[in-house]
C-alpha cells in the first residue's frame, strides 16, 4: 500500500547530562541521563522525506555538543541521498533540529506559521526565549522562504496521504509532531513534544519550554495521535536507540527503525 511507510530514527549527536538538568524543579536522584539528538526518515514508494535537519560541526562546537556521525551521513547508511530529498518537515526552529541548511538542495520544507512568527517576532528579545534558537539557523529559513521553498501549516496539515503534522506548540510555540502511517498502526514522531518518556510517563517538562500548559496537554494529544504509548517516539531519549532493532546490520546505535514493535521499556 502507497500510505504505509518505513520509518528510521538517525542519530547524530550526544549530549552528557545529570537528570536535574532535564526537568523543571530538578530531579531529586540526580543521575546521569543523557541526551541523543536524531533527524528522522519516512520512506515510501515515491521517496524519503526527512523530519528535521539536526546540526553540524561548527554548530557542535558552539554550543558544546557531541556530533557523533553527520546527519547525510546517517541518511546514506540507509540508502537515502540527501540531495535527492525533495520533503523536509522541520518540528520547529531550535538550533539542533534545523542546521545543516545546505545539505538539502532540492526539498521543500514544512513548518508551522506559528513557529517562523515566534522566531522572528517579540519574544526573541528575550534572552531565556531566544536561547535555543541561532540568528543564522532562522535567517536560512527566512531565505527558504524568499526562494519559495517553504510550505506553511497551521494546526494539522498533510504531508502525503498517511504522513500528517500536528501542531502541538508549548516547548516552542510553533512545535509540530509527525503521525505516519506504518506496518504496526500510527506511530508519532513527537520531537520535542516529549524530550524523553519520562516526560511523557510521569507528566514531568524539560526546563526550555515556552508554555507549560501547551507541554502538558500536548502529552494527551500524542496519545491520541499514536496508537498506542509504544508507538510515540520521544525526540531525545536514548532508550529509543535501546528499544529499535537497527535497520541494518552494522548500524546498531546509529540507525533504527520504529516502524517494527520495539522491546519493552
Ligand atoms: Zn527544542
Ligand atoms: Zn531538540
Amino acid at each position: 500500500m502507497s500510505d504505509v511507510y518505513e520509518v528510521y530514527a538517525i542519530r547524530y549527536g550526544y549530549h552528557s547530562r545529570r537528570s536535574g538538568e532535564n526537568f523543571i524543579g530538578g530531579d531529586p536522584h540526580n543521575t546521569l541521563q543523557p541526551l541523543d539528538f536524531f533527524v528522522w526518515a519516512i520512506v515510501g514508494k515515491s521517496g524519503t522525506i526527512v523530519v528535521d535537519t539536526g546540526f553540524d560541526e561548527t554548530m557542535a562546537k558552539r554550543r558544546q555538543r557531541d556530533l557523533v556521525k553527520p546527519v547525510g551521513e546517517g541518511l546514506q547508511a540507509i540508502g537515502v541521498e540527501p540531495a535527492a530529498v525533495e520533503t523536509v518537515i522541520v518540528s520547529h526552529l531550535h538550533y539542533d533540529h534545523t542546521g545543516n541548511y545546505d545539505l538539502f538542495p532540492r526539498a521543500r520544507y514544512h513548518l508551522q506559521d506559528s513557529e517562523m512568527a515566534y522566531a522572528t517576532g517579540r519574544y526573541m528579545c528575550h534572552p531565556t526565549l531566544r536561547l535555543p534558537f541561532e540568528a543564522d539557523d532562522v535567517v536560512a529559513m527566512v531565505r527558504k522562504v524568499f526562494a519559495g521553498r517553504v510550505t506553511f501549516h497551521d494546526g494539522e496539515g498533510e504531508i502525503a496521504p498517511g504522513i500528517t503534522v500536528h501542531h502541538i506548540g508549548g516547548h516552542s510555540k510553533g512545535l509540530q509532531s509527525i503521525r505516519v502511517k506504518t506496518q504496526r498502526g500510527y506511530v508519532v514522531l513527537a520531537a520535542d513534544a516529549t524530550h524523553l518518556y519520562a516526560h511523557l510517563d510521569e507528566g514531568r517538562v524539560f526546563p526550555l519550554t515556552y508554555n507549560v500548559g501547551e507541554v502538558l496537554e500536548g502529552y494527551a494529544r500524542l496519545k491520541r495521535l499514536a496508537s498506542s504509548r509504544d508507538h510515540i517516539v520521544p525526540g531525545h531519549d536514548p532508550l529509543v536507540l535501546a528499544r529499535y532493532p537497527a535497520a541494518k546490520p552494522g548500524l546498531e546505535g546509529w540507525v533504527v527503525r520504529l516502524d517494527v514493535a520495539p522491546k519493552a521499556t
